[in-house]
């Protein structure tokens, strides 16, 4: 029997008119592929607020599912509150609680210090009303005081009420399927789907690793820095790469793909029709 698996596409709210216009076309040609939905993402306190919800309303104006990220951190109880209930009444029942990361120069954590505060929030504020989706590390945060802590404040996440996790991207599947062996030892069953971020850049793809703290494997490193400024040939060993990353991934058995799309809908595609999804 085959299971149903999730497959899910990130976007980052749009700044200028333009970009708002071409998010569109990419949601067309994504929608495509027929994804579960399209997520978009939040600035820590609250700075992409309206962008995010405006983003979402055009998703779902267009005939797809589209789900939001809310991040706690910088926020209060009152703020998450009127978001929530913007939502809700935009009909959006599908979520991925976030701490987030405080803005540099805020100073106030706000009234939440961690997503499992949030995950309970929104579970005591509206019940069963909203899918919630969480973060998931399988290289370990990098704020956490150590890999079995950080494993258990996962589960707390879990325990508030999560339904599924997406996980931050990664290039290694065995650290993907050990994290998923370790939980599944700790009695967690959610679905916990890898986040896959495409490679289009070193120079962009390095900023964000150092930033979150996912490793570039040594040998994707070498050889995409040997590429230098050569387009082309990091974009067909990234595809290459990314491809037989997710393949891997769904032959033994991940739960779905949630693809980075950084808003550009030609990598996926590329890697969508590689896998023969
Ligand atoms: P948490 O689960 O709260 O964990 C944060 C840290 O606190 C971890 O080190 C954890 O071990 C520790 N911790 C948790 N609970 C406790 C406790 N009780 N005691 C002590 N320590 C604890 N950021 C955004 O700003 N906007 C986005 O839209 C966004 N989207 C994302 C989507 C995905 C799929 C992922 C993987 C990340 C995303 N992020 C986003 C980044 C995320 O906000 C950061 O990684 C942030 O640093 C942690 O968020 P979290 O929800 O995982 O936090």
């Amino acid at each position: 029997m085959s299971i149903a698996r999730t497959f899910s596409f990130e976007f980052f709210p749009p700044n200028t008119p333009e970009g708002r216009e071409k998010l569109r076309a990419t949601t067309r040609q994504l929608a495509q592929l027929a994804p579960k939905f399209f997520s978009v993402t939040y600035g820590a306190g609250g700075s992409t607020r309206d962008r995010t919800l405006e983003t979402v309303l055009d998703i779902q104006a267009s005939g797809s599912a589209a789900a939001p990220h809310v991040s706690c951190i910088a926020s209060s109880r009152e703020s998450i509150r009127e978001t929530l209930a913007r939502y809700r009444d935009a009909g959006i029942e599908h979520l991925i609680a976030l701490r987030g990361d405080l803005p540099s120069g805020l100073a106030t954590a706000g009234e939440f210090r961690y997503a499992f505060e949030l995950v309970e929030f929104v579970r005591h504020e509206y019940g069963q009303q909203f899918f919630i989706e969480v973060a998931a590390y399988p290289e370990y945060h990098p704020q956490a005081r150590n890999a079995l802590e950080d494993l258990r404040n996962f589960k707390r996440k879990i325990d508030a009420g999560a339904d599924s996790a997406i996980t931050q991207y990664f290039y290694n599947p065995d650290c993907y399927f050990h994290f998923v062996d370790q939980c599944a030892a700790m009695g967690i069953d959610i679905p916990i789907v890898p986040g896959i971020m495409p490679i289009h850049r070193f120079s962009q793809l390095a900023r964000f690793s150092d930033a979150c703290g996912a490793e570039i494997p040594r040998w994707i490193r070498n050889k995409l820095q040997a590429y230098g400024d050569d387009v082309d040939a990091v974009r067909a060993f990234g595809l290459d790469v990314v491809t037989a990353l997710c393949d891997r991934l769904l032959e033994q058995g991940a739960p779905g793909l949630h693809f980075y799309t950084l808003n550009q809908a030609g990598a996926v595609t590329t890697i969508w029709q590689r896998l023969g999804l």
